[in-house]
């Protein structure tokens, strides 16, 4: 189980499931935004809050910011329901310590960089 809240505490995240990696990425949203991905199932994640959100270019993800304090939340594919991210910056560093991060060039090669 991974939980998270923005600052405010509007919007919050609850993930029934056990992250085996965590992903950073370098893409032009990413880099700016500094997230760390723990992708699961739209299934297994439970949200509460309003969101805006922010769809860019080929309009693949939205990206899930609150409305009072501005943090990204999560992430939603547009084109596929089922799975998702959320950002477990929001989450108390005790939960995800010992989780590996590796590191995903979403700006080039879409590949994993370690
Ligand atoms: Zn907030």
């Amino acid at each position: 189980m991974i939980t998270g809240s923005c600052h405010c505490g509007a919007v919050t995240f609850e993930v029934d499931d056990t992250p085996q990696r965590l992903v950073s990425c370098n893409c032009s949203i990413c880099r700016r935004l500094a997230p760390l991905w723990f992708h699961t199932a739209t299934d297994n994640t439970k949200l509460n809050g309003e969101t805006d959100s922010y769809a860019w270019g080929d309009k693949m993800l939205a990206f899930q910011r609150c409305r009072t304090c501005g943090c990204t939340t999560h992430y939603l594919p547009l084109d596929d329901t089922r799975r998702m991210a959320v950002n477990v910056r929001m989450s108390d560093p005790e939960q995800i310590n010992d989780v590996p991060i590796r590191r995903f060039d979403g700006a080039d090669s879409w590949a994993f960089l370690d």
